[in-house]
């Protein structure tokens, strides 16, 4: 099978340097356009970007030259990490000359026509780009990955929705790598917490009721789950944390709810699509897991896991979750929409 020819914008980021790393040997996308700021624009990317993973740079990916974030060169496909706040211009402009935009960035990811997608559990809110096309006239659309944290709650919260989902308490311990790149000063973060992350707990509390809502009549009627967030940044490199209490109606037995978590399957695991984790959620059984130094890589960086499920004497239940922020949190997420566009002929 010939590659389809995907583009990056934002490549020289985080993210960006995360989706290089994880399209490396993709058996589908071949990476062909990279763009970013005037920073970086005209140089080859090896000089543009400071490369943070311990993946090797790809060779042809390190001499390709970084282009100006304008459409028209560009393939159709095209991902992007791009920094919330060009994020909202760029994209539109993309989409509008007919460019299929995978976006990571917050500034559509609420809008009403716009899916907010995890393929394992709103495959179906895909429908969406029908009124997309109809309401916005775009030659191209746009689809979106929830917030980093969003994506690792909602991977650990769609289990429990048979159980009457009603209540939901969560903390976060965020990784610095979360922040982009330098992101967050060492003189702040070495030995410290720092108990705020700009704009972090709204996008929690609202992206989790769009993501567990309903397809129905063209739009999505959210999830009447009440969710409060706490969001911390750790001196982690990889890996957000989640200490979650949750309200469940049916007062499933801890047994049922492990079962849920490690039964939960979706389209992904259906179509064996190749970003895909065997078990897209893993309980563990260790009195002290998950840790990010232990478990963030699991399913190559895609499958969250869960542990320490106890009563909570406030709400129903208590646990902590565990996921990769810039991977499943990130470009993997974006990556495995994009796969699923694909088999869904929507590409
Ligand atoms: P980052 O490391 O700061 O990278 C930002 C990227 O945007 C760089 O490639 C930068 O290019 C580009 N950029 C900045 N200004 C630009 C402009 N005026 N025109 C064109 N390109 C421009 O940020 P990140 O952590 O990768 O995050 C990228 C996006 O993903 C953000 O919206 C973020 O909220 C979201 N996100 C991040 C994570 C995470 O864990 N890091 C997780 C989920 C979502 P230059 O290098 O040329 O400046």
């Amino acid at each position: 099978m010939s590659h389809i020819e995907v583009g990056i914008l934002g490549a020289t980021g985080m993210v960006g340097q995360q989706f290089i790393a994880l399209l490396a040997n993709h058996p589908w996308f071949k990476v062909t356009w990279l763009g970013a700021s005037q920073r970086s624009e005209g140089k080859a990317y090896q000089d543009a970007a400071a490369w943070r993973l311990p993946a090797p740079l790809p060779e042809d990916v390190a001499r390709m030259q970084v282009n100006a974030a304008k459409p028209g060169a560009a393939p159709r496909l095209v991902f992007s990490g791009l920094d919330s706040s060009v994020a909202g211009e760029i994209e539109g402009a993309f989409a509008q000359a007919g460019h299929f935009v995978i976006s990571n960035s917050k500034n559509y990811r609420m809008e009403a026509d716009v899916p907010l997608l995890i393929p394992e559990i709103n495959a179906d809110h895909l429908a969406l780009l029908e009124t997309q096309a109809a309401a916005r006239g775009w030659k191209g659309s746009i689809v979106t990955n929830p917030n980093c944290s969003t994506i690792v709650l909602s991977m650990a919260l769609a289990p429990l929705r048979t159980f009457g989902l009603k209540s939901v308490m969560i903390t976060t311990l965020q990784a610095i790598s979360g922040a982009g790149y330098p992101g967050v000063a060492s003189w702040d973060i070495l030995g410290n917490v720092i108990p705020f992350i700009d704009g972090e707990e709204h996008k929690i509390e609202t992206e989790t009721k769009k993501i567990l809502g309903c397809y129905g009549d063209k739009r999505i009627d959210p999830h009447p789950v009440t969710v409060s967030a706490s969001t911390t940044r750790v001196a982690v490199q990889d890996g957000h944390t989640e200490s979650i209490s949750v309200g469940l109606a049916n007062r499933p037995t801890p047994e049922a709810v492990i079962d849920a978590f490690n039964s939960f399957k979706g389209k992904p695991q259906e179509l064996g699509l190749p970003s895909a984790p065997a078990q897209p959620v893993v309980y563990l059984t260790e009195k002290n897991r998950p840790q990010p130094a232990l478990d963030v890589d699991r399913g190559n960086g895609m499958t969250v896991t869960v542990g320490r499920l106890r009563p909570c004497p406030l709400l129903d239940y208590k646990f902590i979750a565990l996921g990769h922020n810039t991977i499943r949190g990130a470009a993997g997420a974006a990556i495995l929409n994009a796969e699923l566009m694909h088999r869904e002929g929507r590409l």
